[in-house]
């Protein structure tokens, strides 16, 4: 373990006798690998002569925000992000199904109040086809007026 993980555990000019802690093996909130300390604990003589037993905790987060306390979602399969999301930020293309992180998820709204989630490349595919099929529509109608008129 780095000794100065146990540096904010100890008063100034202690002198450490023992160092214990817990690392987890996991990501860092940019998808890379990373051995982060959960906890360390410093049993240390102070400048006074006293055995100081300090238990000390490290905040770490997921990219989204959230503590690493919350449960683990998914990391970003868009090439170079890998960031890491908690569950509940975490993301899928609904055309796909990639993991996506907040930051590359994009909704797109096919009719009023229907929504769907992609990633960007479905989200220009499905954009188009969309675009292509108003097109169509546009185009069709009036033969469809024509061909509901009542033959002479
Ligand atoms: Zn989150
Ligand atoms: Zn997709
Ligand atoms: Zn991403």
């Amino acid at each position: 373990m780095n000794p100065s993980f146990f540096n904010p555990l100890e008063p100034p000019g202690a002198e450490r006798l023992r160092g214990t802690g817990t690392i987890r093996f996991t990501y860092d909130e940019h998808g890379e690998p990373a051995a982060l300390p959960e906890n360390a604990v410093s049993i240390s003589r102070s400048p006074d002569g006293s055995i100081d037993d300090i238990h000390g905790g490290f905040d770490s987060f997921y990219h989204c925000g959230h503590p690493r306390t919350a449960p683990l979602g998914t990391k970003c399969a868009i090439e170079g992000c890998n960031r890491l999301s908690c569950q509940a930020c975490s993301a899928r293309c609904q055309r796909c199904l990639v993991p996506l992180c907040l930051e590359h998820v994009c909704r797109l709204q096919t009719e009023p109040g229907r929504e769907l989630t992609l990633c960007s490349s479905c989200h220009d595919q499905v954009a188009r086809t969309l675009r292509w099929k108003a097109v169509g529509r546009f185009l069709i109608q009036p033969f469809v007026a024509f061909g509901n008129k009542p033959q002479p």
